[in-house]
């Protein structure tokens, strides 16, 4: 049995995030990941927005993190040339209900910490975008967009300088938390005992996590997946910022993003779906796009909707429940020394990443 400090189960921007933190406070550290390259799961299927922090509840991980995160975020791939701009966003509302959403959601941004949130008519909207149609919009200044794999190449290499190693091709199947540390198995065979193991395998967390044995199983949330479908704009982008709808139930609504590129894409929706692996996108819901992008961009043409492609949220809540918030969970939670489990890492895990790097480290020193 090979021995180790720390091992992160799961090579995707959180949990590399969490390694590289954790490197540099001084652990060896190990990462664990199933795939033959790093970021292949739901790290390289998002919109690779950096988010203001504005839709989560006051005082919820979600709300902390990603603020937290951005700041983190925006001055890290400043340091490092990871390729980014802060090109702002604008919630655009629709139908008068939606207009007194807006109010709302301005003051849940304020109450996070996001103090730059300005409301505009519909003129000075469409000042900043001529072919948006609405009654009204939030300009969020402080959104912005990212390249998620030069950001998870840095964070390796970080990690790599600090004397951390990416296991590639290395699934973890199961573990025993024992008194003498918390010993993993993997695919291949290899046992590995360890003073500190983090579980960030994304969409799998839950189901690892309920493998381990001397984990106590009600700790373990249930997982489901809400696909996330996006479709690319033939042609020019129009707008020059993000353009969100006032938000629904499971997701943040049909949304236009840009890349870095200038490609728009509008997405994700939200489908729930049984299995972690269905990753197709079905073209004919594109009917349903054309519907929602038409109401904030009428001149939208027929046919300019290409299937993109789609990513799935972790979710621990299932279909009409309430949104949970982020779960990292501790000893102080858990009882089994050493162990953070990271459940329900959906967005805004990306923005949030450098900022969860930094509690996990915190609550392992706890
Ligand atoms: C449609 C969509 C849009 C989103 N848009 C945004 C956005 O714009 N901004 C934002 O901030 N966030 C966004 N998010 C959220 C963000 O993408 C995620 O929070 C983040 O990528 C999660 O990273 P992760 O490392 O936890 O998971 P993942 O990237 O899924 O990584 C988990 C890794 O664990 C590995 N793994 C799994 N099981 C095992 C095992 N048994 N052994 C070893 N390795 C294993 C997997 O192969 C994978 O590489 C979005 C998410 C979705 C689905």
């Amino acid at each position: 049995m090979d021995e180790f400090d720390c091992a992160v189960i799961g090579a995707g921007v959180v949990g590399l995030a969490v390694a590289r933190a954790l490197a540099l406070a001084g652990r060896e550290v190990i990462v664990l990941e199933a795939e033959g390259a790093i970021g292949t799961g739901t790290s390289s299927r998002n919109s690779e927005v950096i988010h203001a922090g504005i839709y989560y509840p006051q005082g919820s991980l979600k709300a902390r993190l990603c603020v937290e995160g951005k700041e983190a975020l925006y001055a890290y791939a400043a340091e490092r040339g990871v390729p980014h701009r802060r090109c702002g966003k604008l919630i655009v509302a629709t139908s008068e209900a939606q207009v007194g959403q807006l109010e709302a959601i301005v003051a849940k941004g304020r109450a996070n910490g996001v103090d730059d949130l300005v409301m505009l008519a519909r003129d000075e909207a469409r000042t900043l975008e001529p072919a948006l149609e609405c009654l009204a919009a939030v300009h969020s200044p402080s959104t912005g967009i990212v390249d998620s794999h030069a950001l998870m190449l840095s964070l390796q290499g970080d990690l790599e300088n600090a004397g951390g190693v990416v296991a590639l091709k290395s699934a973890v199947r199961h573990a025993e938390c024992t008194p003498q540390g918390i010993v993993l198995h993997t695919e291949d065979g290899t046992v590995l005992r360890c003073a500190s193991v983090v579980n960030a395998a994304g969409l799998s967390a839950p189901g690892l996590a309920r493998g381990f044995e001397g984990l106590p199983p009600e700790t373990v949330p249930g997982a489901w997946f809400a696909k996330g479908n996006y479709f690319t704009l033939a042609g020019r982008a129009p707008f020059g910022r993000l353009i969100y709808p006032v938000p629904e139930a499971a997701g943040l609504g049909v949304h236009l993003t840009l890349d870095l590129g200038g490609q728009a894409k509008f997405g994700p929706d939200v489908q729930w779906v049984e299995s972690a692996d269905d990753l197709v996108v079905d073209a004919r819901r594109g009917d349903a796009f054309y519907a929602e992008v038409r109401r904030y961009w009428p001149a939208l043409p027929d046919g300019a909707l290409i299937p993109g492609y789609a990513g799935i949220r972790p979710k621990i809540s299932g279909p009409g429940e309430a949104a949970r918030d982020f779960v990292i969970d501790g000893p102080a939670r858990h009882g089994v020394p050493g162990l953070v489990n990271l459940f329900g890492i959906e967005s805004p895990g990306l923005t949030s990443s450098l900022a969860i790097g930094r509690h996990v480290v915190e609550l392992l020193a706890q």
